[in-house]
């Protein structure tokens, strides 16, 4: 079977993409086959692997149109097991194309149905930060939301925003999504995080991931790299907690 997972927030630079790039590269290390897809027109994680959106001429839009398979479309990363569905500029029509067309949210979903169940272990589906027709496919392929969050004073708001939209995708287009929350980007020294931090703990018990991902300047350097934390640095903090979420996230679901 296969283990869709979608990574999304309606904020932006939360460590949506490095979630989802450091998270498949230390699944596939652990032996899993692993798919990410790049749904964000802005193409960090096409660019964290080491791509170059421009230059390629199959992507994401066309498995979405169903002018491709998600399979044509794919290809190799540097790690073994890990795969990527790259994506360009030619995402951002792809939004309003899919608007028009009747039942839209579905066209991820039955793309990547087609590829069958056997072929992949997990697939990480990297949001953009909006609630567009992009993010819909993403929620109704997917049988798990993650959502990244800071442990800022407006992270709670766009949470709530967020707990909407998964109401909404169930109700319309996926009624078993589930969601998990991980706290990210988190300075141990800062004093609103630590207040927010232990708030979230008792808000969102059991949907939170016990595993948190601390600021690490390494996880900045990674993507300019082209590589994936866990195989530029696989020796500093970031990695390290990175293994620990892909551990968490086998052994609990
Ligand atoms: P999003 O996809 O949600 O917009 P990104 O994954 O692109 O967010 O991360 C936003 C920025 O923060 C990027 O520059 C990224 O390299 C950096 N970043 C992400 N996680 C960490 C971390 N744990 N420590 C330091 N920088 C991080
Ligand atoms: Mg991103």
């Amino acid at each position: 079977m296969t283990n869709v997972i979608a990574i999304g927030n309606l904020k932006g630079g939360v460590a949506k993409t490095t979630t989802c790039l450091s998270m498949g590269a230390r699944l596939a290390e652990m032996g899993k086959i692993v798919l990410l897809i790049d749904l964000d027109p802005q193409a960090s994680l096409t660019l964290g692997v080491g791509l170059k959106p421009d230059e390629l001429r199959h992507t994401v839009d066309e498995a979405l149109l169903g002018n491709a398979s998600l399979v044509s479309v794919s290809r190799e990363c540097a790690v073994f097991g890990l795969d990527i569905v790259p994506a360009n500029q030619a995402l951002v029509i792809i939004d309003k194309i899919l608007y028009g067309r009747k039942g839209y949210a579905f066209y991820l979903k039955n793309g990547i149905q087609a590829m069958g169940t056997s072929m992949y272990d997990f697939i990480l589906i990297d949001c953009p930060p909006s609630a567009g027709t992009l993010t819909l496919n993403a929620l109704t392929a997917a049988d798990m939301l993650i959502v990244p969050v800071q442990c800022e004073y407006f992270a709670a708001q766009a949470f709530r925003q967020v707990i909407e939209l998964i109401k909404r995708v169930r109700e319309k287009s996926n009624p078993h999504l589930t969601y998990r929350a991980l706290v990210t980007l988190y300075d141990r020294r800062n004093k609103i995080n630590q207040i927010i931090y232990a708030q979230m703990q008792r808000g969102l018990n059991g949907v939170l991931f016990k595993t948190m991902i601390e600021v690490d300047t390494k996880l900045k350097e990674s993507p300019v790299f082209g590589q994936p934390v866990t195989l530029y640095a696989p020796n500093t903090r970031g990695a390290a907690q990175y293994r620990a979420l892909a551990q968490e996230l086998i052994e609990h679901g």
